[in-house]
């Protein structure tokens, strides 16, 4: 590594944001410029199908401030903040996405607490939820609190835009697993923590590129990869659909006994309704598991870099 390390790291994950990125951190960089001279910006286009690279690139031409890495493919924010992560070299390391949706004017709070204050994690915590829709905020509120229950971590409100020290990020790299949930990760961490909440503004431009399923597979990932109390649950359904069975096993042969036999099919179609969505349903739930297991065991690296400027380490990434 011939340079000195950065005092502070920006990484930010982009797709599909041509349209205003350079705009966007033509204001991120203005801000953070308020904080600290000594800095570099880490975007990473996360197979952009517009002309975000190009955009992006030209920046990272003229300015050493910048370093651009391009994904192979879309591969999801998840993985474009890993690229993001294993390549900055800062001493505090600040994530935040590319659309002003995380406000630049707190870049210079995080900093000052991290330096004055000593925190090593700095999370931006949303206190409204802003132009999101209703569907939307309902959704994340019955995500959250599921997964608060199952996990132990409260993540309401919790953004990707965080501010981690040096040694946070070098822990979260020793985290081995393919399948990444970023929040909740560094929610698993610990370290010294401070909470800075705002208000989400909205999209500088463009649309969200979440829809309904990839939010599904995200949330469906983070329990998987948080709790395994879906699998302990199927092993209840079975004891309680065992002693239910039991229970009526017992009275159908009384009824028989006491020449009372049993004149309907009611019990029986209604038995293998539930018992039959009931082993759906739990396999379903292994199912998730399973691969989950079988994703992390084929140990594929987690994402491919393409194209890469301002960067010395194109190779490093692929560690882990
Ligand atoms: N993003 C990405 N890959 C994707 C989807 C989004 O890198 O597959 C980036 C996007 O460019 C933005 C950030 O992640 O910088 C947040 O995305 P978006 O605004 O669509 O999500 P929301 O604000 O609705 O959570
Ligand atoms: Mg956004």
């Amino acid at each position: 590594m011939s340079h000195q390390a950065p005092e502070v790291s920006l990484i930010i994950p982009v797709y599909n944001e041509a349209a205003h990125i350079a705009q966007s951190l033509r204001k991120i960089e203005e801000e953070l410029g308020k904080s600290t001279q000594s800095y570099e910006i880490v975007v990473v286009d996360d197979g952009s199908k517009d002309a975000s690279w190009e955009q992006l690139s030209m920046l990272a031409q003229t300015s050493r401030h910048y370093k651009a890495f391009r994904l192979s493919r879309n591969f999801g924010k998840e993985l474009a903040l890993c690229a993001g992560l294993e390549h900055a070299r800062g001493q505090a390391v600040i994530i935040m996405d590319g659309d002003l949706q995380h406000p630049p004017e707190l870049l210079a709070r995080m900093i000052r607490l991290w330096r004055e204050q000593g925190k090593d994690i700095v999370e931006c915590v949303k206190s409204d939820r802003g132009s999101e829709n209703l569907n939307k905020s309902v959704g994340s509120a019955i995500f959250y609190n599921m997964l608060n229950q199952l996990s132990g971590f409260d993540l309401k409100g919790a953004s990707d835009f965080k501010l981690l020290d040096r040694k946070v990020v070098q822990a979260w790299r020793e985290m081995p697993e393919r399948t990444t949930f970023f929040r909740g990760m560094t929610a698993w961490l610990g370290y010294d923590r401070e909470k800075i909440y705002f208000e989400v503004p909205s999209r500088a431009e463009g649309s969200s590129q979440w829809n309904f399923w990839s939010l599904m597979k995200l949330a469906v990932q983070a329990v998987v990869s948080f709790s395994s109390i879906p699998l302990r649950m199927v092993s209840m359904f079975g004891l309680v659909f065992l002693i239910g069975a039991g229970v009526l096993f017992v009275q159908t042969l009384y009824q028989k006994f006491i020449g009372n036999a049993v004149d309907g099919f009611t019990t029986v179609i209604l038995l293998l309704l539930i018992v039959g969505s009931v082993i759906m349903i739990s396999l379903g739930i292994i199912g998730e598991y399973i691969a989950a297991i079988y994703n992390e065991v084929k140990g594929r690296p987690r994402y491919l870099i393409k194209d890469h400027i301002n960067s010395e380490t194109s190779e490093q990434a692929r560690r882990v």
